[in-house]
């Protein structure tokens, strides 16, 4: 291919720029050749176009990376040349960096399109990426919630790629069936679409939080026959009959074997590629030593791409054999005779992947480093919808916290009942554990952390763990750890009493943050004793996001420790309420789908929420919850109709840029002392009546309830509306204990909260004002 001056003029400019960037400034030049090359020629990516026979591109949240290794190590069984993005950059400078550096061992004859381009593209560049490329195939593994703050919600991210399959109208979607995110973007598309799933249940796995389980169609709940994890499984809506795609690719005789999972792939002619071939015209048994059901997913679609572009099938169980995860991805190490796993994760659905085989597979010393930069995301609620309360209860395991947010994760571990100590590096984190030979240290990191710790893991490795995959160093960590219980059990079993000391349940122990142990009631509480105060979370299933579930977390324990009988209960779809009971009612924040899906709802119960509220009922209600109290929520042409229980109204702001407001905030409020402190992200605009009060005044211009007149929030009686989340109790115990005493004061007690030691949530609280300058 020869190229335009301009082109050529761009691509040695993003060379010199790589070349300075790795010399000079000894950094890894990654994305930068591109991003010159882009700026300099802005077409340049759809001018490489012609260097390629195919292209495939590979989407969705959780297992990008892994899946386009593994694609482009099958599709090099082509024996053609396979040009692609290995580290993970993938925004549209890091693709087009890719290919200028791949392009450069092409032979001439191989740049008149003998090349196979196989990249995976972040979910929002692939409106960019798209139409420059024209992909025979996009590959979309799934959608969870990740990086809101930049990604607005779910429903924003499905209309990008929506938009980017209708400019490519040549490319085939292969999407994961499973999940009816990705379904319903199949569904509103006109491209060719190929689907795939797991045809049967495997029940190793689920999770609490599921990021949609609605009908693309009409928006009711879905019936599932079973789920997987998060919101992949069979499902069906029983109102509009709307299902999961039929399977073109189908996924069958999964099982978990000690060695890992076997499964069979099973594709009828609809699978077929580009020569009218089926993908697989026999089933092709895999057999892998990964132990997540994750990687069945990014596995299937793996080989699917492979085979619909021509790779043989019969070399994959090779490839994958000999497959070496990419840096930071399961990778292990040797600190100091003891093996260190590493692991990216980066949102609720990937972390709780990783605490589960921490949970499983006894190891005896995890650390977690969070960041806040850019390509993380600058909001971390989202650490509340992860379930760290797996962890709570092994006595044995030692937790660190680390990252730019390590605060606010210890904050997350304290409530799950996990103490967490600070480590920033992997280094503190070993020197402050104690590890018997063999056992494991878990290392997990979000985006930007990973690469810094895989730096300082590959300078302390002794190199021995290089040959062990992830499995094996795993199950040699676990035989280690037994010989450890039993060693331990040993002891035990001799003399009795300190055996009785040694089993004592951990559940029933005060945890170090509680003034009393669990179960225990402080004398002037006596009296709640036969009514325990109850905290009603309502909708819990459809109005979760950003973790604002943990508020429920924060009122429960911090009645709890302070010995006042507590309990919470839920208002779910379907029920009729009945807030007699109540004394804290709680509802969560939702994208706009979740608030239409509820609003029939709330309706129904709307005469006993303004009864509970007329009647001086406490409710916390953030964001989504909080625009449902008022009289409307206006979507454009739709409205959602409120509670009217107080007077407000929201508006979604037009499209652009500016239409969420999102990001760091702050108020003063005059029902704290402290300013209140959070994380916003919000498209409604709300505007309270004369005669309401504001929780407070914004303390940083274009935040609050409208970006406009200064105001955030609502107080009206004992409710109390916000746009914060984080979720908004985390970092501020004071409105927890308002809420607290108000209840009390409702049910006849006014009494002063005894202090409890806050010293994790000052820290989170110290660490989050300086963000704000
Ligand atoms: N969907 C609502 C909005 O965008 C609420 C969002 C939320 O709860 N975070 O304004």
């Amino acid at each position: 291919m020869s190229m335009n001056p301009r082109n050529a003029v761009a691509v040695t400019a993003g060379r010199l720029a790589g070349w300075a960037s790795r010399t000079l400034l000894h950094r890894s030049g990654g994305n930068i050749p591109g991003a010159v090359a882009l700026r300099l020629s802005p077409q340049i990516l759809a001018s490489f176009r012609s260097l390629f026979s195919d292209v495939i591109v590979v989407t969705g949240t959780n297992g990008k990376t892994t899946t386009t290794n593994l694609l482009a190590d099958c599709l090099a069984q082509t024996g053609k040349p396979v040009i692609t993005n290995r580290a993970g950059n993938n925004l549209e400078g890091g693709i087009t960096a890719a290919v200028m550096q791949g392009r450069r061992s092409l032979t001439s004859a191989q740049r008149r399109g003998g090349a196979i381009g196989c990249f995976e593209c972040d979910e929002l560049y692939t409106a960019r990426v798209l139409p420059k490329l024209r992909p025979r195939y996009l590959v979309l593994l799934n959608l969870f919630r990740d990086q809101l703050d930049r990604f607005g919600e779910i429903d924003h991210t499905q209309d990008v790629i929506a938009k980017a399959l209708a400019s490519s109208p040549e490319t085939t979607l292969v999407f994961n069936a499973d999940d009816p995110l990705c379904a319903s973007i199949a569904r509103r598309v006109s491209n060719p679409t190929i689907a795939f799933g797991l045809d049967e249940p495997t029940g190793t796995e689920s999770d609490k939080v599921s990021d949609s389980r609605f009908c693309a169609v009409c928006n009711a709940p879905l019936d599932y026959d079973y789920v997987q994890y998060g919101q992949l499984g069979k499902y069906r809506c029983p109102k509009c009959g709307w299902e999961r795609p039929e399977l073109a690719v189908a996924v069958r005789n999964i099982v978990l074997g000690p060695r890992g999972y076997t499964f069979r792939i099973n594709a009828g002619s609809q699978a077929a590629g580009p020569a009218g071939a089926t993908a697989f015209p026999e089933p092709l048994a895999v057999g892998t030593a990964y132990r997540g059901l994750y990687m069945v997913y990014n596995i299937t679609a793996a080989f699917t791409g492979a085979r619909l572009l021509g790779a043989p099938s019969e070399r994959f169980a090779e490839v994958l054999a000999n497959y070496k995860p990419a840096r930071g991805r399961m990778q292990t190490f040797t600190v100091g005779g003891r093996p260190v796993l590493a692991n990216l994760a980066k949102n609720p659905v990937g972390f709780d992947r990783m605490l589960q085989l921490i949970k499983n597979s006894s190891g005896h010393a995890c650390a977690f480093y969070i960041n806040d930069n850019d390509a993380d995301g600058h909001d971390i609620s989202w650490l509340w919808d992860a379930d760290f309360e797996c962890l709570a209860g092994m006595p044995d395991l030692q937790v660190f916290a680390g990252g730019t947010r390590a605060n606010d994760l210890q904050v997350r571990l304290k409530y799950a009942g996990v103490p967490s100590k600070i480590a920033l590096t992997v280094s503190e984190a070993l020197d402050q554990c104690t590890l018997s030979t063999g056992e494991m240290l878990y290392v997990v990191g979000n985006y930007t952390a990973m690469p810094v710790l895989c730096d300082e893991l590959e300078k302390l490795d002794e190199g021995d763990a290089a040959n062990m995959t992830a499995e094996e160093a795993i199950a040699a960590a676990d035989a280690a750890a037994e010989k450890d219980v039993a060693a331990a059990d040993r002891v035990a079993a001799a003399p009795a009493a300190e055996a009785d000391a040694a089993v004592k349940p951990a559940a029933a122990s005060r945890e170090p943050w509680a003034l009393l142990a669990p179960g225990e009631i402080a004398p002037e509480f006596k009296a709640l004793a036969a009514r325990p105060l109850r905290i009603t979370h309502l909708y819990p299933e459809e109005m979760n996001l950003y973790g604002d579930t943990g508020n429920v977390q924060m009122l429960y324990k911090r009645c709890l420790w302070r010995g006042i009988p507590v309990e919470v209960n839920s208002l779910n779809r379907g029920e009729q309420a009945d807030f007699s009971g109540t004394d804290i009612a709680m509802i969560g924040g939702g994208a706009d789908r979740d608030q239409l899906a509820v609003q029939g709802e709330l309706l129904k119960n709307a005469d006993a929420l303004r009864a509970y509220i007329n009647d001086g009922g406490v409710l916390l209600a953030i964001c989504g919850g909080y625009q449902l109290l008022g009289r409307h929520y206006y979507l454009g042409d739709e409205k959602i109709e409120g509670a009217g229980a107080v007077g407000l109204e929201t508006r979604r702001a037009g499209e652009g840029p500016k239409a969420r407001l999102i990001g760091n905030v702050s108020v003063r409020s005059e029902i704290v002392r402290d300013p209140i402190l959070g994380f916003e992200n919000h498209g409604g605009r709300t505007f309270l009546d004369e005669n309401e009060k504001p929780l407070g005044v914004s303390q940083l211009p274009g935040t609050g309830n409208n970006g406009e007149d200064g105001f955030e929030g609502l107080v009206h009686d004992g409710v109390v509306g916000t746009y914060f989340h984080g979720p908004v109790l985390s970092k501020n115990p004071q409105l927890a204990d308002w809420l607290i005493e108000r209840a009390l004061r409702r049910r006849g007690m006014d009494v002063a909260l005894a202090p409890l030691n806050d010293a994790e949530e000052e820290g989170a609280r110290a660490a989050f004002e300086k963000l704000l300058k």
